[in-house]
Order: structure tokens, then sequence, then C-alpha cells
């Protein structure tokens, strides 16, 4: 960072915070419903957002009076690869009925989260998920957050190194500060720390200020790129050479964010810089991060991901300032790219005589309503054959380790509590994913998670009359630009712009190798299947080979798209 920058508040707020304490635990001891600005900003790198219920911001009371907000937390939990056994499962799905609002979420990161929690229930909440041997600590903030890996449980040395892999990198960028523990897992009542006493501990990697923004990371195959490795910060695409993996091409400056009013910002692939041997990778990852750490905007938060810091200084200055970090030169990237992607539904063999089962979970939200008990059927199957799961990176879970014989009990479980297996959804459903948005972020602009289901039925319908139901087309949805479901790279994108209205984007693939483009703006929520509908006949009658959807329109651009629809 240059000397002239000035440093942002959130950066002083870092700074001077102890090591991430600020006066959260201060603040823990009062009865106020929330918590201050500071003290909320520094709690996400403990795993949990202050929020408030979006649906009564106008009530009012039986005075008459507005309400005020009403103040809940999301707990998210850090689950590097997904990986999660039965019992922690369970007691997840324990403590949203306990101290949340009655629904677990899988988020688009292979995590959960709850919402809907009370701060006075917080330190409940995050005790109970470290006694399973869970943590929340840098869930969010700015830090390296979950790192993903691909969750298929297959019985290969490669999948197993990508999720050994993914354990290693989550507990080598672990802040080392002891704020975490001082302040939820210590007994007592984690007093707020004594400034004239306090000693730092190291913070080798992260240094007084953290990262000046988030990072994020994933592991994933050429063949399966089911965790979205292009929109990563830091993608590591594994590369198998008669069996095992002789390294990773490194790709860098992955992310999703942008603010329409502000052309500085954008959403961005991330480059291929290098190839690192599996000896080399995590240094290699180190050095990457820290120079983020070091020449990351730290004025602008808008500007301070890593994709702005290499937009400015283009690939190779970022490549050999790496290598400085790293301490020497790195190889160009193997030639293997992309060419797949997997959602993991349905049953599979898993390579060792067993089965998994991958389950569609319609955006992530496990809960029990009408006849969709996907709760309660669950916990049914974890409960009797108590097996190991994996998170999936579309919002899902997979079932691992099912002896063969059990299949059909499985099966009738989930028939009993109108869970549908992966015949009986549309690859549409399947592969569409949406933020949680209203009623929970504060952020968000207008619906996601509530609209997308009836948008699905709707394009459902359209997609079997053009007989289309083989085609694999991605559709991800958000409540605002900062596209926590990756908007910007499926066959289809819709992002929230106003109440009720969507930018909708173009011209990606499942595959998430390419970035989309604006197709039209502010298209109202019950317009959007009818302005696809004759995009989705056009390419019906117009694609060429296996061309995709995505395919198509990236062909054909957003002017002779539009000529379709008149
Ligand atoms: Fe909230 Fe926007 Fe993220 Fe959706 S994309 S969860 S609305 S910040």
């Amino acid at each position: 960072m240059s000397e002239e920058m000035k440093l942002s508040k959130v950066e002083l707020l870092k700074e001077a915070s102890h090591q991430l304490r600020g006066t959260l635990a201060d603040e823990l001891q009062n009865n106020k419903p929330e918590f201050s600005d500071d003290a909320a900003t520094l709690l996400k790198h403990h795993g949990s957002y202050l929020q408030d219920d979006r649906d009564t911001r106008k009530a009012k009371g039986e005075d008459g009076k507005a309400l005020g907000k009403q103040y809940s937390c999301m707990v998210r939990t850090r689950i590097p690869g997904g990986r999660v056994t039965a019992e922690q499962f369970l007691a997840e799905l324990d403590l949203c009925e306990k101290l949340a609002n009655g629904t677990l979420r899988i988020t688009s990161r292979q995590g959960f989260q709850l919402h809907g929690v009370l701060k006075n229930d917080l330190k409940e909440s995050i005790r109970t998920i470290n006694e399973i041997k869970l943590t929340t600590f840098a869930a969010c903030g700015d830090v390296n957050r979950n790192v993903m890996a691909c969750p298929a449980p297959f019985k290969s040395a490669v999948y197993e190194q990508m999720q050994a892999l993914s354990q290693e990198l989550a507990e080598h960028f672990k802040p080392k500060t002891t704020s975490y523990f001082d302040i939820w897992l210590k007994d007592g009542n984690g007093e707020e720390v004594d400034v004239t006493e306090f000693k730092p501990v190291d913070e080798p990697i992260y240094g007084t200020r953290y990262l000046p923004r988030k990072f994020k990371m994933a592991i994933g195959l050429p063949e399966d790129n089911c965790v979205d490795l292009y929109t990563q910060d830091l993608g590591l695409m594994a590369i198998v050479e008669n069996g095992t993996i002789v390294g990773y091409n490194v790709l860098v400056g992955g992310g999703m964010g942008r603010t329409p009013s502000a052309e500085k910002t954008f959403p961005a692939l991330a480059k291929r810089i290098c190839f690192a041997t599996p000896d080399q990778v995590v240094a290699v990852s180190e050095a990457i991060v820290k120079v983020q750490r070091d020449y990351g905007n730290r004025e602008d938060r808008k500007r301070a991901r890593l994709k702005y810091l290499i937009s400015d200084w283009g690939t190779p200055k970022f490549k050999a300032m790496v290598e400085q970090y790293y301490g020497k030169g790195l190889p160009d990237p193997h030639p293997a790219d992309v060419t797949g992607v997997d959602d993991h539904i349905g049953w599979h063999e898993q390579g060792d005589g067993k089965l998994f089962l991958g389950i569609n979970i319609e955006n992530g939200r496990i809960k029990d309503e009408g006849k969709l008990q996907i709760k309660s059927g669950l916990r049914a199957i974890l409960r009797r054959f108590g097996m190991s799961t994996r998170l999936t990176a579309l919002q899902s879970v997979i079932l691992c380790d099912i002896d063969p014989k059990d299949r059909a009990e499985i099966n009738r479980i989930m028939a009993e509590h109108g869970i549908k297996g992966a015949d009986e959804l549309s690859l549409l459903r399947r592969y569409a994913i949406a933020c949680p948005a209203f009623p929970t972020c504060g952020l968000s602009i207008t619906e996601s998670e509530r609209a997308l289901p009836g948008i699905i039925d709707g394009l459902d319908v359209a997609i079997a009359k053009l007989g289309l139901q083989s085609s694999k087309i991605a559709v991800h949805m958000t409540g605002c630009p900062n596209g926590c479901a990756r908007p910007y790279t499926p066959d289809i994108g819709l992002v929230g712009k106003s109440v009720g209205k969507y930018t909708m984007f173009l011209g990606g693939n499942p595959e998430g190798t390419r970035l989309c483009f604006i197709y039209k703006d502010s298209v109202p929520a019950e317009e959007i299947v009818t302005v696809l509908t004759p995009l989705l006949a056009a390419y019906k009658t117009g694609r060429q080979g296996a061309e995709s959807f995505g395919d198509f329109c990236a062909r054909k651009g957003q002017a002779e798209l539009e000529t379709f629809a008149a």
C-alpha cells in the first residue's frame, strides 16, 4: 500500500481493536438487542452479522407506533471442504430450533448459516458450534474465509488430497488472535480486555490490520468445477496424472461484487498465473495472500478485493511480486482448464463398495414446510444411519458411505418426507441457487431466495414445452449486486436492481468459465419467464451442435438476442 493512502475507517478500527476484540465482550453484557456499528463490524470476523427483520421494519405495535428494527444475528459456521459428521449436522439442526428461526441454511460456500439468533443467545450458539468441533471463527470478515473443495466423497487419492488440502489451508490461514477464544469460549464473562495489559500475539500472515477485504479460496478439478474456481480470490485447480495430483494451476483475482453506480467496480474472473506442486502450494498461497495484504487497497473498500490489485497491476507484475514473496520463480500453468461441472445429486458409487447420495436442497434452506419436510427427513436419515455428510457449493448435501442394502429404505424415508430424488427434479432446479436476501440480509434490495422457486416453476414449464429438459442451464439469483450466489458467471444471472426488479445477465455457463453480459435491466420478477422464453426458443432452433444456452447467448450477443424477443 502506498504511504500517501488514507486508511479507511474499517482499517483504523481493525488496527485499534486489540486483535478483533474491540468492545464486543463489553457489549455482550448489556441488554441492548444490537451491537454498536464498530462492534458489529468486528463481529463479522467471529462469524456473525448483525441483521434485522426487513419484513417488520415498518410494522406498528398495538399503540400504533413503529416497532423499530427487530435485531438478530446470522451465525455462519466455517466448514473446510463442507465435511460434516451426522452428529454435527444433527446438532446444527437442534440449534436452529433452539436459538434461531427454525431453519438451517447451506451456503454457497459449503457452510451452515443460522438466522434469527438474538444477541442474548449469540454466545450460547457459538459455544455450541465449538462444542461439536466446528467453528464460526473467520467465517466472515477481512480474512481468508471458508476454504472450499470438491465435496464428492469418491474413495480415491485425488479427492482425498483435495479435501486434505482444504483442511490444511484452513488451518494455515486461521487468524492467530486469541480474541475468539477469550470472548466466546473462555469460562466467565469474557470481560473486555485490559488495554494497559494487552499483549498481542504474533499474526505472521495477517499483521495488525488483517486483510484489506474478504479472501476466498477453493480447490477443484478441470472436469468438475463445482466450486466455481474462477470466482475465487484464489482458485487451485488440481492437475491429475496417473491417479494422483501432481500439482495445481493457481488462479487469482476472481470476485463477484460490483456497485452499478461505481464504474471502478466490476465482477472478474480469476487469472491463471502459475503451476505449484503439492509441496509448494501452501507457501505459494501464503505469498499471494501477503501480496494482497501489503498492496491491496486499504483506502477504498469498494476497491479492496484482490481483483482490483490485479487489474491495476496486470497479471505479469502481480506474478512477479508473488514470486518475490515466495522466493523463487514459478512455472506457467499446466494447459488443462475447466471442462465440466457436476452437482453430485443422486446416487453414485463411491469406489469402495459404498454409495453416496446427493440431495438437492432448494436454495440451501433446510426447513419443514407443508408436504416438504426436509428437516425432519434429513434428521430421520442421519439418526438412523449416522453417515458422514458433505455440503456442496450449490447449497445441497451429500450423504456418504451408504451401504447399498440401505438404499431402498433411504429412498422410502425421502419419499415419505416429500424430498425429491435426482430424477424427479429438473436440471434447471438442480443447478439454480439464490442468496438469502429478504428478510434477513441488510444489503438486499429485493427478494432472492423467496422469489427464485416460482421463477424456476415458470421456466420449467417453458423448457418442457420446448423439449429442452436435457440442457444444463444454470440460474443464479441475488437480491443485490454484491453477488453472494455468484450471479455473473452462470447461463442466467438475476441481480436485484430495485424492489421487484432485476438486472438480467446472460452468456455465462454452468462451468463458470465466462462472465455474463447485461441483457436487460430492471426486469420485473413476473416478466422474467416471459423475457427468457423467446430466447430459449431461439436457442432450441439455432444452437450449433452441443452448444449450451450460455454459449449460444455469448455467440449471439445482446443486440441479436433482442431481435428474438421482438
Ligand atoms: Fe445480501 Fe446482496 Fe449477498 Fe444477497 S447478494 S446475501 S442481498 S449482500
